[in-house]
């Protein structure tokens, strides 16, 4: 089974711009932005989506990052959006969630 692009992406066996890395997440920028800020926030552990079994305990670590993200970058408003399963825009099956700030934000 291939692994997935995002594991690749926490594994540095594809490159990536990283804006915060913790013992939980790693937040990369988005490789087709949808605002001005446009960062990906995902758990290092293979999760794949807010579906899945105990995905809630890791939502805090998150929702953490992202708060570290906003205080580092002095983001002042945000938008938050998980997309869940195919018929909800998921495409990349590694629980993920967007931070999406200025300008015009189109929906991820
Ligand atoms: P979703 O539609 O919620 O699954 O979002 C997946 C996101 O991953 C999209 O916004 C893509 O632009 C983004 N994406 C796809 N490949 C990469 C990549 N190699 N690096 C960074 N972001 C990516
Ligand atoms: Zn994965």
């Amino acid at each position: 089974m291939d692994i997935c692009l995002f594991c690749k992406i926490i594994n540095k066996e594809m490159p990536s711009d990283i804006v915060i890395e913790n013992e939980k997440c790693l937040a990369f920028k988005d490789i087709y932005p949808k605002a001005q800020t446009h960062i990906l926030i995902v758990p290092k552990e293979h999760i794949e989506s807010i579906n899945s079994e105990n995905s809630e305990n890791i939502i805090k670590d998150l929702i953490l990052t992202a708060k570290d993200i906003i205080n580092r970058e002095n983001i002042k408003g945000y938008k938050l959006v998980f997309n869940v399963g195919k018929e909800g825009g998921q495409m990349i099956d590694h629980l993920h969630m967007h931070l999406l700030s200025g300008g015009k934000i189109e929906m991820p």
